[in-house]
Order: structure tokens, then C-alpha cells, then sequence
């Protein structure tokens, strides 16, 4: 990373299923500059998210698409390099949502400060940030978990997955996890005390889950989508809870899933199914905040990162979340923190 220069990767080509080398594009520029009223960052650490994926689509969702031949965005931890806000100063830790790429200028209302007393600056991309979020507001909200019912969470050793089988244990559920590999198995059972975990690569789903939930399913949270999750939903008992917080299993499709009907399922056994997105608790999430980092002070929630070196290896990062190659948060380091 040079001092003048600003490497930047672009959305080059939308993808038709699986992105790919052709996907991405690297281009250096000139280092911006600062107009009154903001601030340059230079970028420590880019969050790659599987929603990144449906921005690379042409097509209307809850975020606009990427722009092609711009620069891909995301969630950043950063420090200021320069200020012309009131609010920061040169050396701030902060957060925003900014570009893949070495500096970005932001208004300083776009910007909020990273508090490294509370825990490293990386837990502001993960648990103490978005998809922290995310799992407090589905699970809680929506899943409205109670006492001994039976939680399964798909995804379950990623950035949102674990974060949801913890809370779940701390409102005393039995919690079930679904991943794929021995060693996010193992993580899941050893490490964050769930009560059962099913290899979805290697167990058979169906016959695990009749194992796992022998009082059937209270609240699903699924991170996934396609056939695990045709397999939980036959399982629900009455008055389930089905979260729709993610269906990674679909992203890379190149034509639409046709999965099996549910609404008889939900009809005879009265239960909710409800997607959401997690920006609609917007107004709480300084409350969920509060919370997620008062349990991981108290080691109550513990969280995993998996952290890749370097800008040019962002989208070889992206594309690892689909393959499984991250245990927790996928971030990818840009620049060190300077003293
Ligand atoms: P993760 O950290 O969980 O990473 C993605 C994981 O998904 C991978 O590690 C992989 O784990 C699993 N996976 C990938 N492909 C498949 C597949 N075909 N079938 C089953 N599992 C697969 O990501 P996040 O925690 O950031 O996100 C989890 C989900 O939540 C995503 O679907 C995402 O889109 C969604 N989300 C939704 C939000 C909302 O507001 N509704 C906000 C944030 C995230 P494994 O090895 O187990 O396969």
C-alpha cells in the first residue's frame, strides 16, 4: 500500500451463478482529498458479506445493485488519515460503510466512532456490529425464544449463526446447529456448548434432525435456504417461529429455486414464518449494542474472525464464504492501525 496511491477493486462483469475472476477488476488512482465537512480514511480492515452478492445482480432489492466498473462497498474499519470534520481527528478508529479500496472520503455524519476500550476494532464488523445485530433482533424479535424450546440455526458457525446458537442458549433453548465441516462442528459443540450440531455435508439432514430435535422445532433461524431448510420446516412443532434471515444456498443460482410448498406446514402447525432485514430495527440498535457487548464482556458470547491479508485477496474472501472457508466473520486486512 503506497501513500499516494488508491488500489480499488470493481464490480467488472455481473455474474451469472458463481462469480469468478472476471467478476473483479483491480485499478489504482490517485489518493482522494477531503472538501470541508469530511474525512479520508484509509481502510484497516473490509467486511466481506454474502448479501454483496445480490448487490452484483441487476435487480431490484432492499440495497440498489452495484454500479458496474465502480468500486465495490461494504462494511470498513478505518483510521483518519486527514479531517476536515469537527467530530474526528487524525489517528480515530471509525466505521461506515465505504469502498473496497486503500482510502475512502466520507461526509462525517457517514462515519461512527470504533470504541476500543468495549473490545478490538475487527468486533465492529462482526459480533458488536451488523450481523451481530442481525442475530439479536431475528432471534429475539421474531424467534422469541422461552425457555426449553428447541432452537436450530442453519449457518451456524458463521458471523450470524453463532452469534444466534449463543443467544439461544442464554434464554435457556436446546440449540441445534447445521454446518459444514468437522472443525465448525467441533467449534459448535466444544466450544459454544450446543446441545447438537448435524454435518450437513456428511449426515444424513433428516435422519440428524429427528435425532437432534426429539420435541421437534420451536424457532428455526435460517441462514440458508434450499434443502436443510425443507428438512427443518417439515419438523416445526405448533406455534413455530420460522427467521428468514439469509438463503445463501440460493445466491449463486442461475435460475430460480423451486423448492417444495410450505403454506400447509405452516397452516396445520400455526406457525410464523417472517423475513427481515436487519436495518428495520435501525432505531434500537444502539439498545442491541449495549447488550451483544455486555455479553461479550462477560464472555457470555464468544466470537470467532477469520482474517485474510490483504486488499487484492477481497474477492478470493467473498468468494470463500460461499465455499465455507470461514469459521465466524470474513474480514480481510488492508493497512495496520498506526499509533
Ligand atoms: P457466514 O459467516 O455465515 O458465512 C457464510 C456461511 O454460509 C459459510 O461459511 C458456509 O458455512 C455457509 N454456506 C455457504 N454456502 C452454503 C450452502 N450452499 N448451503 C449451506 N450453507 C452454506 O455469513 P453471515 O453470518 O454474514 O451471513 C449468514 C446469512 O445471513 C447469509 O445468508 C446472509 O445473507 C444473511 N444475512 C442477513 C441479514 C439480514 O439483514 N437479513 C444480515 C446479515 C446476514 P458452512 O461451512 O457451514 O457451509
Amino acid at each position: 500500500m503506497s501513500d499516494q496511491t488508491n488500489r480499488q477493486i470493481l464490480l467488472a462483469e455481473r455474474p451469472k451463478g458463481w462469480p469468478d475472476e472476471n467478476t473483479f477488476q483491480m485499478k489504482e488512482s490517485p489518493r482522494p482529498s477531503p472538501q470541508e465537512g469530511e474525512v479520508l480514511v484509509r481502510t484497516v480492515y473490509l467486511s466481506v458479506d454474502p448479501y454483496m452478492r445480490g448487490r452484483m445482480n441487476d435487480a431490484k432489492s432492499y440495497v440498489a445493485p452495484f454500479e458496474l466498473n465502480q468500486v465495490l462497498t461494504g462494511g470498513v474499519v478505518g483510521q483518519v488519515e486527514e479531517s476536515k470534520h469537527p467530530d474526528f481527528q487524525a489517528g480515530d478508529l471509525v466505521t461506515g460503510m465505504m469502498g473496497w479500496q486503500d482510502y475512502s472520503v466520507l461526509k462525517g455524519e457517514e462515519l461512527r466512532q470504533v470504541d476500543t476500550r468495549l473490545a478490538p476494532p475487527t468486533t465492529a464488523l462482526g459480533v458488536l456490529g451488523m450481523p451481530g445485530l442481525t442475530a439479536y433482533f431475528g432471534l429475539l424479535e421474531i424467534g422469541q425464544p422461552k425457555q426449553g424450546e428447541t432452537v436450530v440455526v442453519s449457518g451456524a458457525a458463521g458471523a450470524v449463526g453463532s452469534v444466534v446458537g449463543q443467544i439461544a442458549k442464554l434464554k435457556g433453548c436446546r440449540v441445534v446447529g447445521i454446518a459444514g465441516s468437522p472443525e465448525k462442528i467441533r467449534f459448535l459443540k466444544e466450544e459454544l456448548g450446543f446441545d447438537a450440531v448435524i454435518n450437513y455435508k456428511t449426515d444424513d439432514v433428516k435422519q440428524a434432525l429427528k435425532e437432534a430435535c426429539p420435541d421437534g422445532v420451536d424457532i428455526y433461524f435460517d441462514n440458508v435456504g434450499g434443502e436443510i431448510s425443507d428438512h427443518v420446516v417439515r419438523r416445526i412443532n405448533k406455534y413455530a417461529r420460522i427467521v428468514i434471515c439469509g438463503q445463501i444456498a440460493l445466491y449463486n443460482l442461475d435460475k430460480p429455486d423451486e423448492g417444495p410448498r410450505v403454506q400447509t406446514n405452516l397452516l396445520i402447525n400455526s406457525a410464523l414464518m417472517k423475513g427481515f432485514i436487519v436495518s428495520d430495527y435501525q432505531d434500537r440498535f444502539k439498545e442491541g449494542l449495549v447488550q451483544l457487548a455486555e455479553w461479550v464482556a462477560q464472555g457470555k458470547i464468544q466470537y470467532r474472525e477469520n482474517i485474510v491479508e490483504g486488499l487484492e485477496n477481497a474477492p478470493d474472501a467473498f468468494l470463500g464464504l460461499f465455499k465455507g472457508e470461514n469459521l465466524g466473520k470474513q474480514l480481510v486486512k488492508v493497512s495496520d492501525i498506526k499509533e
